[in-house]
């Protein structure tokens, strides 16, 4: 019963000052978002102590009859959200669920199809040091040049090429809509399957702002902690039976052993929060205020690739002012601004360096901003680049801190957690 405050100063203190940094600071991460006071009493809660290996109704240990109504919670209100038949709620992660689907469809040394991480793709979608890289054959496509959108000519032509057994849609950098229509006809002409990789576009599709891919794809993989603002975890969605059964099997006993029942108990809270009528009110929120960023930065002097977003997120390029992605994120950082460094595509800086930063506005949108303070921190944010043209990297204090007063009194207007 001894508090952590007592118990355990040291970690408590970094926990306080974790709050603080999310109290005072403007989370511009677009992978990132804030959950609910409800999300985090269950993901604090006593499910943490169960092992539950196996499924709902059919466990490998005792004592499962309270857990599986949170994992049975969780199943019913996701397949409700996305409109499908099957769904697996224990990847602890989106790599995990990602990592499942592979072993389930693939054979190590198999060809798939996939985003190139430099255009907007994601490390496990075959990037060279991760497992999918080195166990698959990954072959990536990438963005036009004229648009820096999909170049869904290239998918087809690569796919026809290369024979994948499996193609994946999605990624952690598409500003724009994804065309799953023209992927579908792709997979069928060359007989993939085709994945879904929606862990950025999960919440604006349960929204109802994205058009749900379901319908037209195999598999759906997603993360559950960035726009559809659960825990952090993973699931995995699909209305082929024969793949579903496929999908457990690669979960557990596959790749994990006993599923996170207090994460899986928090995220049948959040897609509970996700079927209300105001996550719909939210995920709309979130594109407003990701056009208005866009647009202030762009009158700003900035270059947003794709020329704007539909969606939570927009790419940043850096180059007209003269300054680097590093730099940018560094000196922001000063500012209260959160948010990273990002290539764009046809990046010729280092991925250490790059030349854009990522913005997204779920963090933001959740804790109360509208268009008018996404608008003004498209101007604190050129503010500070363009400081950083001025001043040079090292010199930027007196902007970066004229910015952060400014930050403050920002989220002083939007408080978050006041109750803890
Ligand atoms: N897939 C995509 C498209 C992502 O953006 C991410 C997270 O960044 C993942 C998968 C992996 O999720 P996690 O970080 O939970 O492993």
């Amino acid at each position: 019963t001894e508090k952590l405050e007592t118990r355990d100063p040291e970690l408590f203190g970094a926990i306080r000052k974790e709050l603080g940094r999310q109290r005072d600071e403007i989370e511009l991460i677009a992978s990132e978002n804030i959950v609910s006071a409800a999300v985090m009493e269950a993901q604090g809660s006593v499910m943490t102590n169960k092992y539950a290996e196996g499924y709902p109704g059919r466990r490998y240990y005792g004592g499962c009859q309270y857990v599986d109504i949170a994992e049975e919670l969780a199943i019913e209100r996701i397949c409700k959200l996305f409109d499908c038949g099957y769904a697996n709620v224990q990847p602890n992660s989106g790599s995990q669920a990602n990592q499942a689907v592979f072993l389930s469809l693939l054979q190590p040394g198999d060809t798939f199809l996939a985003m190139d991480l430099a255009a907007g793709g994601h490390l496990t979608h075959g990037a060279a040091p991760n497992m999918s890289g080195k166990w698959f054959n990954a072959v990536h496509y990438g963005v036009r040049e004229d648009t820096l959108d999909i170049d869904y000519d290239q998918v087809e032509e690569l796919a026809l090429k290369h024979k994948p057994k499996l193609i994946i849609a999605g990624g952690s950098a598409i500003p724009r809509i994804i065309d799953m229509k023209r992927f579908r006809a792709i997979a069928d002409k060359v007989g993939a399957y085709l994945m879904a990789d929606m862990a950025h576009f999960a919440g604006l599709i349960a929204g109802g702002v994205y058009p749900n891919p379901m319908e037209h794809v195999h598999v759906l993989t997603s993360t559950t902690h960035k726009t559809l603002r659960g825990p952090r975890g993973g699931i995995i969605l699909t209305n082929h039976e024969d793949l579903a059964r496929k999908f457990n099997s690669a979960i557990f006993p596959g790749i994990q052993g006993g599923p996170l029942m207090h994460v899986i108990a928090a995220k049948a809270v959040a897609f509970g929060e996700a079927l209300r009528p105001e996550f719909a009110d939210y995920q709309q929120a979130v594109v407003r205020n990701a056009k208005a960023l866009a647009a202030s930065l762009i009158e700003g002097g900035l270059a947003i690739t794709t020329g704007g977003t539909d969606t939570h997120v927009m790419l940043v390029d850096l180059r007209p002012k003269g300054v680097k992605g590093n730099e940018a994120e560094k000196s922001l950082g000063r500012a209260h601004i959160t948010c990273n460094k990002n290539g764009i595509p046809f990046d010729t800086e280092k991925f250490t360096v790059t030349s854009g930063i990522r913005l997204g506005t779920p963090a933001g949108t959740t804790r109360g901003f509208g268009e008018a303070e996404f608008a003004e921190i498209g101007r604190l944010i050129v503010e500070v680049v363009d400081g950083l043209a001025a001043n040079g990297a090292e010199s930027n204090g007196a902007v970066e801190d004229a910015v952060k007063a400014k930050v403050q009194a920002l989220c002083d207007r939007f408080p978050i957690y006041d109750r803890l």
